[in-house]
């Protein structure tokens, strides 16, 4: 069954991106469609991660959604403090550029 309408709450910049944020949402109860994906299958040539994918979800539940993806984008500038070397790393980097631990 289709939902009425759905909205775009969020331009991903890669295909990594979009899985991980599409993700995020469905932890949420959130109900999530991309689009772009099919696109990028279909051009075969390009590499599907140099295009863009777009997060769709249903109109009821996009200010849940812009609202968790306002947290995410806060929490990729902020800095965080690596737990193994102590290191301190942009939030825009996962894993620490120091000794290569994950992000907590
Ligand atoms: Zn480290």
């Amino acid at each position: 069954m289709m939902a009425a309408s759905w909205i775009r709450v969020y331009q991903a910049t890669n295909n990594l991106e979009a899985h991980s944020l599409k993700g995020m949402l469905e932890h949420a109860q959130i109900e999530v469609a991309l689009s772009g994906e099919n696109l990028a299958a279909a051009a075969g040539e390009l590499p599907a991660d140099v295009l863009q994918v777009s997060l769709w979800v249903p109109a009821a539940q996009a200010d849940r959604a812009r609202a968790l993806l306002k947290a995410y984008e806060s929490a990729g500038e902020r800095e965080w403090c690596c737990p193994t070397c102590g290191e301190l790393n942009s939030g825009a980097f996962e894993i620490c550029w120091q000794c290569g631990e994950t992000q907590p």
